[in-house]
This record gives structure tokens, sequence and C-alpha cells, in this order.
């Protein structure tokens, strides 16, 4: 019997340390989950912290893949991969941190728990997940939200520039 798959996106976003290798690795992490396929990747975009200023600007991108893991046994590797790139649990909101995973898409579902909120809640005022999302994917529907292209539209781009292309897919 085989397990049924969903399509999954995800956020990447470093702004400490080798903030490009974090992301590149991180992609590799996810990759190297127990069930993952099918990974495209985006560019990587440079971006204006949100929240406290006095910190270094963020690299940002997304990826979307195709796995059978659900949504919060997801959510733990996700943390797991966080921690091993140094995360410390920050108290603060929006503080620096080395990588941050936040899950954006989990195929149509629409999940509220405490623990996990899906469609991400940030997604319809982030420029920087927007961006990406649209790169891979100009059509995308964001279920309960709408058009990834009819939210740009309401969006404030600013301080979001492409840091290095690259995109595609991320073999194991
Ligand atoms: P963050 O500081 O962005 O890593 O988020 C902290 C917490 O947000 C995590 O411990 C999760 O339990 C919670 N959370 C809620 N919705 C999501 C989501 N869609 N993706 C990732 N974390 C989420």
């Amino acid at each position: 019997m085989s397990l049924s798959t969903s399509r999954i996106w995800v956020a990447l976003g470093s702004n400490l340390g080798d903030r490009e290798s974090h992301l590149l690795q991180g992609f590799q992490n996810i990759v190297d989950l127990p069930s993952c396929s099918n990974l495209v990747r985006s560019s990587i975009y440079e971006t204006s912290p949100m929240g406290p200023s006095e910190q270094p600007d963020y690299l940002n991108a997304v990826c979307a893949f195709d796995s059978h893991l659900e949504p919060l046994a997801l959510l733990s590797e996700l943390k797991r991969i966080e921690r091993q790139h140094g995360r410390i649990q920050a108290t603060q909101r929006w503080s620096a941190r080395p990588l941050d995973l936040d899950i954006l898409l989990y195929a149509e579902q629409l999940i509220n728990v405490p623990e996990l909120t899906i469609p991400h809640v940030g997604i319809a005022h982030r420029s920087f997940v927007l961006w990406p999302m649209a790169e891979l994917d100009d059509q995308l529907q964001i279920p309960s939200l709408g058009a990834v292209a009819e939210l740009m539209k309401h969006c404030e781009r600013y301080g979001i520039k492409r840091y290095s292309s690259g995109a595609g897919s991320t073999s194991a």
C-alpha cells in the first residue's frame, strides 16, 4: 500500500551567522527528511527585518515539496532542524535567528490548533514570502486567502531584493 503525499510549502529565513549557508543547508535538511520528494526552491531574497530594526537584514526563500509527514510531525522535524542550526527558543518576538522555518501551506488544508496555523498567519502581509512563492508558481491559490498574484497587489514590496538566483530542484 502506498501512502499518499501532500504538497507542502515552507519558508526559510536567516539573519545570523553565514545566512546563505544556513538557507542552503536548510534546503538540504528538508530534502533529507524521511519523506520528502520533488523539492523545488525559490531564489534567495534579502529583506529588512520585521519588528526590532537593530538586527541584521534577513535572507529569505521558500520551497515546495511532497511528503507524507503529518503536519505536527513535520513541525517537529522543522524545529529539530532549527535547533541543529543553533537556534535557541527566543523570548522576544521577531528576534535574530540562524534559521527560521515556517510551514506556509499543507496541500489545501486549513489547520488551527495551538501549535500550528496553516495557511501561516503572515502570508498575506509578507512580501518575502509572496514574491518567492510566485516565482515558483504564479498561479498558486492559497486556501481561504485567494490567488498569490492578487495578494501581491495589496502587499508593499518595500525592503525586498533578490540576493541570489539558483532556483530549481535540490536533490538528495
Ligand atoms: P517562530 O518564532 O516563527 O519560529 O514561531 C514559533 C511558534 O509558532 C512555533 O513553536 C509553532 O508552534 C508556532 N506556529 C504556528 N503556526 C506555525 C506554522 N504555520 N509554521 C511554523 N510554526 C508555527
